[in-house]
């Protein structure tokens, strides 16, 4: 075996439940305990307080984020005959929702500086089909609420959030999963908020949103047995939602480090700009939560993304590219009639994008050693020019 050793994971999720095991252990023993394993009172007790965090009304959880758009979606009656505007450079489960409730994907381009959707795009994307944008708050930023919010007065179109990268974010006075009709949230392992498993949810100003949501969730019912409309199973554990309840309240102070681990990384590579490194830029001062933190290999550089990212693994130092093939290009979805060259600025974002290691608990040596790692692959590469 060939192995090279981890020096620095990608993520590491082992160092924020280190410091809480025991509460986590505590608050799965309870539910043992109690025995309500099906929507049980942690689920609730979660709902209310993830939903009064991100400054919205009622929360409803489900199996996954991908389950929190496509059955919200339907909750808030985007269906067949409707076009849904989403940025190509997503992850595929914003499209999956969308496909799932029968609306027709309409993809558009982002900007290059922040990743986030081009809202200009959008507007010229706009027929008279439109019903929703669904902005994707991608890597932790929020998608500016002002201009969201003017946009769809102008051209009369719902807001359906997809946080699922995002919780608790802020921006321009708004927090996520607080802008539109209703948002979508994911708690994947690796979220900023993340269960021991799969585990999602919707977020609603609309009690008629909310209450079609927990009939959707639950085969079409509330009361047993009787069943006014159709529905699925896709509820979220009690067991997912009792950790999720306990990890809470230690999410601003999670949020606030990845911050500072960014600001660091800022700073660090600020030297490295000459050279084509160049990171993603934060539009959103202090209520960027940074899920993720990710650098543009651009044309300048005299390595090509890959190269870099191969070199960083084999110096022990894991990175992501979220994501290196945009929805429009998957094959999966060729059906849908888009091709290569219709959004350029997503294109060219998956071939340069790298996410660097971002976690709670990631220190400042480690940071600086992903920086000289990146600064000494970049000298090596120019040294071989020189002497070429
Ligand atoms: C993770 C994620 C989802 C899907 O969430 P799951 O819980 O994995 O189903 C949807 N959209 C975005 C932007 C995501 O990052």
């Amino acid at each position: 075996m060939n192995k090279t050793t981890i020096r620095i994971p990608f993520v590491d999720l082992n160092l924020q439940h280190q410091p809480i095991q025991r509460q986590l252990e505590q608050a799965i023993q309870s539910v043992l305990a109690q025995g309500d394993f099906i929507l049980g009172q942690a689920v609730s007790d979660f709902e209310t307080a993830f939903a009064a965090a991100s400054g919205t009304e009622y929360g409803v959880g489900v199996a996954s984020g991908t389950d929190a758009i496509a059955l919200g979606l339907e909750a808030c009656n985007i269906g067949a005959g409707d076009e849904v505007i989403l940025p190509a450079n997503t992850f595929v489960a914003t499209l999956i929702g969308v496909l799932r409730v029968g609306a027709k994907p309409v993809f558009v381009d982002c900007d290059r500086q922040t990743a986030l959707i081009d809202l200009e795009a959008a507007a010229r994307a706009i027929t008279p089909r439109t019903k929703a944008i669904i902005p994707v708050h991608l890597y932790g930023q929020m998608v500016s609420p002002r201009q969201l919010l003017d946009f769809a007065k102008t051209y009369k179109l719902l807001i359906f959030e997809d946080a699922a990268q995002a919780h608790l974010a802020q921006r321009d006075g708004y927090r996520a999963g607080a802008v539109g009709i209703a948002a979508a949230f994911s708690f994947y392992p690796s979220k900023n908020l993340g269960a021991f498993g799969d585990g999602g949810m919707l977020l609603t100003k609309d009690s008629n949103i909310a209450q079609k949501m927990l009939r959707l969730r639950n085969y079409g019912s509330t009361q047993k047995y009787l069943h006014i409309e159709s529905g699925t199973n896709s509820r979220l554990d009690t067991l997912q939602a009792a950790v999720l309840r306990e990890k809470l309240p230690h999410l601003p102070k999670w949020n606030s480090d990845r911050l500072s681990i960014a600001q660091q990384y800022d700073l660090e590579l600020l030297p490295l700009a000459s050279a084509g490194i160049v990171p993603m830029q934060n539009h959103s001062g202090t209520g960027h939560v940074y899920h993720l933190y990710v650098i543009r290999v651009d044309d300048s550089c005299p390595l090509e993304r890959q190269q870099i990212q191969d070199k960083l693994t084999a110096l022990g130092i894991q990175t992501g590219i979220h994501y290196p093939i945009p929805c429009h290009l998957q094959p999966a979805f060729t059906n849908l009639g888009y091709q290569l060259g219709d959004f350029p600025q997503a294109e060219k974002l998956a071939k340069q994008i790298l996410s660097l290691p971002m976690y709670p608990g990631l220190s400042n040596s480690q940071i600086r050693e992903v920086v000289t790692a990146i600064a000494s692959i970049l000298s090596s590469e120019k040294q071989q020019l020189l002497y070429i």
